[in-house]
């Protein structure tokens, strides 16, 4: 940011980095006090089925509200929060979130709803993880096939091994899992064959520019033709415009998340207006404020 700012602004730059380190310092101080404050929250992002255009699910994605710094999203504090280690305490407080939700969901007739939370690389690599998911989904009397957890490619990649042995637990307990942002992990398609997956997320960076560049466009529908010749269903995030929207179902997209449909938001926002929808499908944004 600074260097775009031209040559000579070398106190810009240096007031950037203070900036930056400011910012770190106080995010990272107030860290693991913000558990027990009650400063996280989970934001919702609804996952639209293309053909019908119903509101199938949603995407949970962590939030923390700063008493200093206002919403702070996930890639300011996750990172930190992996190196501390309380990514670990967090990871849990997530998921035991998100399948209060699903059991909430079974009370105020939205029980149709799937949930798909994203796991860190350190929580996949843990011992903890299989135990905590059947004490929580017991406990709320949750159907695990309501439950989706999202990895990206290169977590899954660090311990291929352990990867494919927790995905095939996960799996045999009905717990749905998915590859996140798929594409961008610099890791071969053998892992394909190594994993059982149920479903495969194209990641936002070939969607942006699909109408415009042939390569993505071309990446895109093979990725969709590859993931259903392998019997996975293909989700697309970060879909911004009707374009996108259309190429995808053009091109047999299973579903679709992004701007275009909803932005993250608050839970009861989001039960409010999928209620809404139900009598009639989505097709265009959902109405309510837009957040974060
Ligand atoms: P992700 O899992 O790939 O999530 C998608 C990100 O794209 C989200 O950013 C979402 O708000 C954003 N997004 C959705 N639709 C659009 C769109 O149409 N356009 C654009 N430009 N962006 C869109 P967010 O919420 O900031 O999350 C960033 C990342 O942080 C996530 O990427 C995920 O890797 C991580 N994350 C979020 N919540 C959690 C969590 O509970 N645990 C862990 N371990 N990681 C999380
Ligand atoms: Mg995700
Ligand atoms: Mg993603
Ligand atoms: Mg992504």
């Amino acid at each position: 940011a600074a260097k775009s700012r031209g040559r000579g602004n070398f106190q810009f730059f240096s007031r950037d980095m203070n900036a930056a380190t400011h910012e770190r310092l106080l995010l990272e101080s107030r860290l693991w006090q913000a558990l027990e404050q009650r400063e996280f929250e989970l934001y919702l992002q609804p996952q639209i089925d293309l053909p019908s255009g119903a509101v199938i699910g949603a995407e949970a994605l962590l939030r923390w509200h700063h008493p200093e710094l206002g919403t702070v999203g996930p890639d300011r504090f996750i990172p930190i929060a992996e190196e501390s280690g309380l990514i670990l305490p967090l990871g849990e407080w997530v998921l035991q979130r998100a399948i209060g939700l699903l059991g909430h969901w079974q009370t105020v007739g939205l029980g149709h709803l799937r949930l798909a939370v994203n796991l860190s690389a350190r929580q996949c690599q843990g011992h903890g993880l299989l135990a905590q998911l059947d004490g929580m989904l017991a406990d709320a009397g949750v159907d695990p096939a309501l439950l989706e957890l999202e990895i990206t490619e290169s977590a899954a990649m660090q311990d291929p091994e352990r990867s494919r042995a927790l995905l095939q637990a996960l799996r045999a307990r009905g717990i749905r899992v998915a590859i996140d942002d798929f594409g961008t992990g610099y890791s071969s398609l053998s892992y394909l064959k190594l994993f059982e997956l149920d479903r495969i997320k194209i990641d936002r960076g070939f969607v942006k520019d699909i109408e415009s560049d042939p390569n993505d466009a071309a990446i895109v529908s093979a990725t969709i033709s590859l993931a259903h010749a392998l019997g996975l269903e293909v989700i697309a995030e970060g879909v911004e415009t009707m374009a996108q929207a259309d190429f995808l179902r053009a091109h047999d997209c299973d579903e679709a998340q992004g701007y275009l449909f909803a932005r993250p938001m608050p839970p009861g926002q989001f039960e409010r207006d999928t209620c809404a929808t139900l009598d009639g499908p989505l097709r265009g944004p959902m109405s309510g404020q837009a957040s974060v």
